[in-house]
């Protein structure tokens, strides 16, 4: 696979450096949800604060799309954090989930979910399903999301998590370098941790024309962000700025 194209892009920084507390991972659901593909936008006391999150760390840094929006809106963002940080979960910054990992800050979520751009019933693969929140934002559009997590209570949590709130998506322990052979090939596929390189099974597990939106680079350092659209055996390369994401680690 060659990378045909490169076209710089913005800067952009995401804090996604982590603070490890432990994790408090079974949250309550204080209001109904309905079935998957989606949870309507039902009132929580935290309403204000994701609109607020929207417009101000999102919208107001140019991600415009109308359904990725929408989304960010609705998924409760503060079900998915650790009871200990309940009162920072709409703040501009990752926050710690546990096991030395982090639950990404709301503007990459957002960011990544629009460069991938999905359409309704599009195939979707995640790498790094840590508290399932960009997980539920994929679900949220719609989509068939497969979500792959190395750490197994993590995995365990987010799914019973998911389920929970009526988000259909299935996650699977393991390590996703490797993708979800099983379910290719993907529409989108969207990585949450940083490879120090493109991984090829990923590459294979794209349908033509599909996209791939990964940080890649040194660990402990900036990573890049590149949105890469299969063309054949070509990718074409999108470089989305420098960001910060935990390291992808390797299965044993
Ligand atoms: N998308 C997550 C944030 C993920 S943080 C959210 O919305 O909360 C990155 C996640 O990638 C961590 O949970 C980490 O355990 C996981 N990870 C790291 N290496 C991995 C690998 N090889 N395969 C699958 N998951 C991996």
């Amino acid at each position: 696979m060659r990378i045909s194209r490169i076209v710089p892009g913005v800067l952009v920084i995401a804090l996604a450096a982590c603070g490890y507390a432990r994790p408090a991972l079974t949250p309550t659901v204080a209001y109904l949800a309905s079935p998957s593909p989606g949870i309507s936008p039902t009132a929580d006391p935290y309403t204000q604060s994701r609109k607020e999150m929207v417009v101000s760390q999102i919208q107001q840094r140019g991600v415009s799309a109308p359904d990725v929006l929408e989304a960010m809106n609705i998924v409760p963002r503060h079900l998915f954090v650790p009871t200990e940080y309940l009162s920072q979960a709409y703040a501009d910054h990752p926050l710690p989930i546990g096991y030395g990992q982090t639950i990404s800050q709301p503007y990459i979520v957002a960011l990544m979910t629009e460069k991938i751009q999905v359409k309704r019933d599009d195939k979707v693969l995640e790498i790094g399903t840590g508290s399932g929140y960009q997980a539920a934002v994929l679900a949220q559009l719609s989509v068939e999301v497969y979500s792959v997590e190395i750490v197994p209570e993590l995995a365990r949590a987010a799914d019973e998590r998911l389920k929970q709130l009526g988000y259909a998506v299935a996650v699977k322990q393991g390590d996703g370098y490797l993708g979800w052979e099983e379910h290719a090939p993907f529409d989108a596929i969207i990585v949450t941790a940083a490879p120090d390189h493109v991984p090829q099974p990923l590459v294979k597990q794209l349908k033509d024309g599909g996209r791939l939106v990964i940080p890649v680079g040194p660990q402990g350092g900036f990573q890049t962000l590149w949105q890469f659209t299969r063309q054949g055996n070509d990718l074409k390369a999108i470089d989305l700025g420098g960001v910060l994401f935990v390291p992808l680690v390797r299965g044993k």
